[in-house]
């Protein structure tokens, strides 16, 4: 196989990515010039090592001084402790964030559990969401917010998280809300698209 037939099936297992767009890729690459296809072979090389994964909420950081574990969001002394809300991916916090209206915490579950493929929830963070709400319900954790898009994964996703905390609420005896953000959201919409007006919206009528 040749370096670029290599490279077009790299490219071919990225999300959403198929074979044409694959080779387009592929090919622009090699109309660049070498000091920009030098500079992306060294940003993807040193990209596990610069960017890492918070221990609390697990989205992605850029670690700047060193040896920090929690990312920004986590360290804040600004934002409400109270308040968790559990998203699917990186992408969705980035969405929320941009609305500038949610002040709290984050929990990135690593997927959704579609409809069809419920054996999927294997792969997500389930046993640490599980951890990380025992953890904050004695340090003050009131709501858990589940901030998944409104079609049949998203609610089966919710359905999911909320067999993980239910429990936790029989045996801590804490009073925890659970509200759901796709209950504001109109129907199909994907979080990860939607404006900040709509996302302020959904958060206000959240239930
Ligand atoms: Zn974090």
């Amino acid at each position: 196989m040749s370096n670029l037939d290599k490279l077009i099936s790299h490219f071919e297992k990225f999300p959403g990515i198929g074979g044409r767009q694959a080779k387009r890729f592929a090919f622009h690459i090699l109309t660049l010039p070498q000091s920009t296809t030098t500079e992306l072979a060294e940003l993807i090389g040193s990209l596990k090592s610069t960017v890492v994964e918070c221990a609390s909420c697990h989205r992605f950081f850029s670690q700047t001084s060193g040896t920090t574990t929690l990312c920004s969001i986590c360290t804040s002394g600004n934002r409400d402790h109270t308040k968790l809300m559990v998203v699917a991916a990186d992408s969705d916090i980035t969405a929320i964030e941009r609305s500038g209206v949610y002040d709290g915490l984050y929990f990135v579950l690593g997927g959704t559990v579609p409809l069809l493929h419920s054996e999927d929830s294997k792969k997500l963070r389930g046993g640490s969401l599980k951890s990380t709400i025992e953890a904050r319900i004695p340090a003050g954790l009131s709501e858990v917010i589940l901030g998944f898009a409104v079609n049949p994964d998203g609610e089966n996703t919710a359905r999911f998280v909320e067999s993980i905390i239910m429990p936790l609420l029989v045996t801590t005896h804490e009073p925890l809300t659970i509200s759901h953000l796709g209950r504001g959201l109109s129907t199909g919409s994907e979080l990860e698209y939607a404006d900040p007006e709509t996302i302020k919206n959904a958060l206000r009528n959240r239930g």
